[in-house]
């Protein structure tokens, strides 16, 4: 055949292959859809490893939490753990559901009003009443992620603790924030046990802090893995897991406990109604009490949706003055009406009721700051005669947000309190001080405490795990931060950086940190808020440059696809990825 009828008959030829390429190509496509992108933002890489391993595996964004969890016990003690308290928020695309979580301790049953109060009735210095036993709470995290696990794992709960039951067997690399924190500890290289997992002996037989790099290995901590992973939540409220910490509590060499094991037959887990709000045109949902996190920022940004943030700018000295005047409004209220909503009765509606909050918003005063805020007089007078709470929070705890490919979020902040929680460890964990979120006097000026101990009670907390949606109910946002106290101020501002101001997740992250918690108004030192401090004098703030450990870890929905972020203050990150 001649060339010029080779050509033609190879054209056809070629574009017929083409064509049945391009209709299997594109029945391909529809049959199997590409899966759309996961993410995890968390505190730890090795923590968002281990996440990524189970979204790979077609895992849900509950079963990543909870390999999460387990690993940050390990290479974040100082932050939380499994013997600590957890909030996890929950969205469902399909249902379009929120569901909030409560994992937080309980104050055991032999606990009293006085817990924290020395033999004259005056509170106990902070790290007396934090070191030991007795500011030990009942573990909330292991049933709380067990209850998910049920509405929402996908994977076998004991395939969720593999990635952390190598790592403490194999050995981690210990992460910066970790060697800092070993390093600064004022007590831990004196108490039972941890002194001889964070600390090596030199040949003189002095104790040397771990240092960055150095590899750890956690034997203890693998045996209680294994426990939970073949015996379900039973592996940790029951048998030798309990009653190693039980024990740790009982005999802790300063200021024992009473927790015992009929307090870990007790623990219930809780599902609670969200609280949610508008926020421009978003919906803004978090955790109710227990914790003052959610209600708090939902007031913040209840009053402030009556000013034009947008307008005054990111940052301005006036955007500035507003938050930080709505701040001081919401922290009088939380002091005054938040504690465990089983046992006292938090008027969470009336907090959050438009025009209430209109009012409080019209106390602001564009030109002068009022230093001190009263709290309000919601329309509920159940809370009408209570003490101020006086809070003592103190900089640890852990945030982490993940989206699975299926579209379920996760946004959850888990806490032992204060770095290294009560510096008790039993199973290769260190046992949470969460008790002493409770308000350490019953009473203020002879009324009660919406705060204060009492057995089974929840200690009013701070974490505020926030899941953003848009106005059709779809996921827009999720983002959460450590902090004590401080967690509301820190959410709320990247909750406005993002809205208000338009930035992706990391410049909302990345902002220089500033909130008043209804004393004086602190920034960041270091950042160029400092040079803001005369103008901010002028509006009659006390300004307190002071470092803020913000710990924020977002993930944000755009145009252009999944944005996310971790704070640079800690040594988080994000991965992304599909199954
Ligand atoms: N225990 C605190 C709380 O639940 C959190 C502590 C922290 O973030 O350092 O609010």
């Amino acid at each position: 055949m001649k060339m010029t009828r080779i050509l033609p008959a190879l054209a056809i030829v070629a574009a017929a292959l083409l064509l049945i390429l391009g209709i299997t190509a594109s029945w391909w496509r529809s049959d199997t859809p590409e899966p759309a992108p996961f993410m995890i933002a968390a505190a730890n890489p090795y923590a968002t490893e281990a996440g990524a391993k189970i979204l790979r595996a077609g895992g849900s964004a509950v079963d990543a939490a909870i390999a999460i969890q387990a690993v940050l016990s390990l290479v974040e003690p100082e932050s939380s753990g499994l013997a600590g308290g957890a909030f996890m928020m929950h969205f469902d695309p399909l249902s379009g559901a929120i569901e909030a979580y409560d994992g937080r301790e309980t104050a055991p049953m032999g606990a009293t009003a006085e817990l924290f109060l020395d033999e004259e009735g005056n509170p106990l210095p902070f790290l007396e009443a934090m070191i030991g036993g007795s500011s030990v709470g009942t573990p909330g995290v292991v049933k709380m992620l067990w209850l998910a696990h049920e509405d929402h794992g996908k994977l076998q709960w004991a395939e969720l603790f593999k990635p952390a039951i190598k790592l403490a067997e194999e050995g981690f690399a210990v992460p910066p924030k970790l060697a800092e924190a070993i390093a600064r500890d004022p007590v831990l290289m004196n108490m039972p046990v941890a002194q001889d997992y964070f600390y090596r002996l030199d040949v003189n037989g002095e104790r040397i802090p771990a240092q960055k790099g150095d590899v750890l290995k956690n034997p203890a901590y693998a045996a209680t893995l294994k426990r939970i992973a073949s015996e379900g939540e039973k592996g940790f409220y029951e048998g030798p897991v309990a009653q190693a910490i039980v024990d740790a509590v009982q005999n802790a060499p300063a200021r024992p406990g009473t927790l015992s094991l009929e307090d870990f037959a007790a623990y219930e887990a809780k599902k609670r109604e969200p609280v949610c709000a508008p926020y421009r045109e978003y919906r803004i949902c978090s955790m109710p009490p227990p914790t003052s996190g959610g209600l708090t920022a939902l007031q913040i940004l209840g009053i402030l949706q009556n000013y034009d943030l947008k307008g005054m700018g990111p940052m301005t000295l006036t955007a500035v003055h507003f938050i930080a005047e709505a701040e001081k409004l919401a922290y009088a209220d939380r002091d005054k009406y938040i504690g465990d909503p089983d046992f006292v009765d938090v008027p969470v509606e009336a907090m959050l009721d438009p025009a209430y909050l209109e009012a409080r918003a019209n106390r602001i005063d564009a030109s002068f700051s009022m230093k001190k805020a009263e709290a309000g007089e919601p329309v509920d007078r159940r809370a009408m005669n209570r003490g101020l709470n006086q809070p003592i929070d103190k900089p640890s705890t852990s945030h982490f947000s993940i989206l699975d490919s299926e579209g379920n979020v996760v946004s959850m902040t888990t806490s032992v309190e204060g770095p290294f929680g009560s510096h008790l460890m039993a199973g290769g964990m260190m046992l949470n001080n969460q008790l002493t979120d409770f308000s350490f006097m019953p009473e203020e000026d002879g009324k009660p405490v919406a705060n204060a101990v009492a057995p089974g009670k929840r200690p009013r907390s701070s974490m505020t795990p926030v899941i953003v949606l848009t106005k059709d109910g779809d996921f827009h946002a999720a983002i959460g931060s450590p902090g004590g106290s401080r967690i509301i101020g820190y959410v709320t501002q990247t909750l406005i950086a993002l809205i208000d101001w338009d930035m992706d997740m990391r410049a909302a992250i990345s902002l220089p940190r500033f909130i008043d918690r209804n004393g004086p108004l602190e920034i960041e030192a270091g950042t160029v808020l400092e040079q803001m401090t005369a103008d901010l004098e002028s509006l009659g703030h006390e300004v307190k440059a002071v470092p803020l450990m913000s710990g924020l870890h977002g993930i944000l929905v755009t145009p252009e696809g999944l944005d996310g972020g971790a704070d640079p203050r800690r040594d988080g990150n994000v991965v992304t990825g599909q199954p």
